[in-house]
């Protein structure tokens, strides 16, 4: 393909920016409802504007998605399809007064675009009808078909898109996904997520008692706040190994080449200590794994609340009757958020825990492309074109995403890229992107899907 000139992207972008704004300004708050309808008919009269079909699918529940098409170009191959993943809802503004500008108002300070729901993901959208638009004025056209799904229940766990992935396969088939996010690190490396890790999400709690109790009762009668601290306890030892039988026994081994690309990843491990402030060792020190293992292969198993029994200032003496905990399990290849659930039952029954209560929330499975897919090296070698030689590849993000279900559904491999960087500030006030990020962002989806029709 002809170059585009570099000097291309921004002028694109600046072309469409009125649309980009208008498409900013709309407060699509998935979890308050916020004009989500106003917003999906949005993203619609977006795709058709850039030359795209669109239609919108609501009929199975939850908020619309948009289903995206463009046809190749005349020199275009038609046999090849891409499908970006993106959202349209965004998280709410607050908190208010840490904002420097008005939230849903898109304000440029110093190159840099602050607005809520910029960097997760409006600009990824943006920058990829950029792109699309720029090879359609080229000479050769769009290099291969181009689908959209864009879904407006992101930020609330997206509860409906497998019911619509499995329903409309067929529509949203493609060779290839690239997802909604991405972003360079704290040291301005490009970073490409292939996969998710999964999460299992509990309740647990225990009562000992119809009412609490007067502390000398201490002597003769248990509480639920030790009987809870000891079941959670009992699930990891102090040097943090998991205690559960079948927990570990039901992770899928990681491939040769998925550890090569682990190894590759770099790790900053006082950058992290000085940034949280941390007042422990990491966990990490007295584990059989390194840091990136542990963040990508490994799961987790996380405390994330703990509340019983009096708390407030100055003393009271009782015997809690209920204590309640938070758990949260990260999950990698092969273990299934029921599963999880079982394992810890069984080992809470076999230890003397049955009156611990346990129950699962949410679970969502993870998800790892296969990283010999030759779409692995076309994503990597089209982002090292535009962004150097030291772009970072994750087989799995640390952290979650609704992405399993494409995987089964459709089929595809999916890695992530977007126009954020380590200051972007996903769900936190002051969210932006920077414009240099926004225009190689477009630089990029114009270099990835020519290399994905050739
Ligand atoms: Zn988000």
């Amino acid at each position: 393909m002809k170059e585009i000139p570099k000097t291309k992207f921004k002028e694109t972008a600046e072309q469409n920016q009125k649309q980009f704004f208008d498409y900013l300004r709309l407060e699509s708050v998935s979890t308050q409802g916020r004009m989500i309808s106003e917003t999906a008919e949005f993203v619609k009269s977006m795709i058709e504007e850039f030359g795209g079909k669109a239609e919108l699918l609501n009929n199975l529940g939850g908020h619309p998605i948009v289903y995206g098409f463009f046809e190749a170009g005349q020199k275009g191959n038609a046999e090849k399809t891409l499908l970006f993943y993106n959202h349209y809802d965004v998280q709410p503004e607050d908190p208010l007064d840490e904002w420097k500008t008005t939230p849903f108002e898109p304000t440029i300070i110093d190159e840099i675009l602050y607005c809520r729901g910029v960097s997760d993901n409006k600009a990824n959208f943006m920058a990829r009808l950029n792109a699309i638009q720029l090879l359609n004025e080229s000479e050769e056209g769009l290099p291969c078909k181009v689908k959209f799904l864009v879904e407006g229940e992101e930020e609330i766990g997206s509860p409906n898109i497998d019911l619509y992935l499995e329903k409309y396969a067929d529509l949203f088939e493609a060779d290839a996904c690239i997802w909604e996010s991405g972003s360079k690190d704290s040291e301005e490396r490009f970073t490409i997520d292939a996969g998710i890790k999964g999460i299992a999400y509990f309740d647990a709690w225990v009562e000992s008692a119809d009412v609490d109790i007067h502390s000398s009762k201490g002597a003769v009668v248990d509480n639920a706040a030790w009987r809870l601290t000891h079941a959670l306890s009992s699930l990891r030892t102090k040097d943090h190994q998991v205690t559960i039988d079948g927990f570990y026994e039901m992770m899928k081994p990681p491939t040769e080449l998925e550890r090569s690309f682990v190894e590759k990843i770099p790790f900053n491990a006082d950058k992290l200590k000085e940034n949280y402030g941390l007042k422990n060792p990491l966990i990490v020190e007295k584990m059989d794994r390194t840091p990136q293992e542990a963040l990508i292969l490994y799961p987790t198993l996380t405390i994330s609340g703990l509340l019983s029994g009096y708390i407030g200032p100055g003393s009271k003496t009782v015997l809690p009757r209920k204590a309640q905990a938070k758990i949260d399990v990260r999950l990698v290849p092969g273990m299934d958020p029921n599963d999880v659930y079982k394992v810890i039952r069984k080992h809470w029954d076999k230890n003397g825990f049955n009156d611990v209560q346990l129950k699962l929330l949410t679970g969502e499975k993870s998800f790892r492309t296969d990283l010999s897919d030759p779409f692995v090296d076309i994503v990597l070698n089209s982002a090292k074109k535009v962004y150097g030689e030291d772009v970072v590849l994750n087989p799995n993000s640390p952290g979650t995403g609704p992405m399993h279900g494409f995987g089964k559904y459709l089929k595809v491999p999916i890695l992530g890229s977007g126009t954020g960087w380590a200051k972007s500030g996903a769900h936190a006030p002051n969210e932006n992107v920077r414009l240099k990020d926004f225009y190689q962002g477009i630089e990029h989806m114009v270099t990835l899907l020519s290399n994905f029709g050739s």
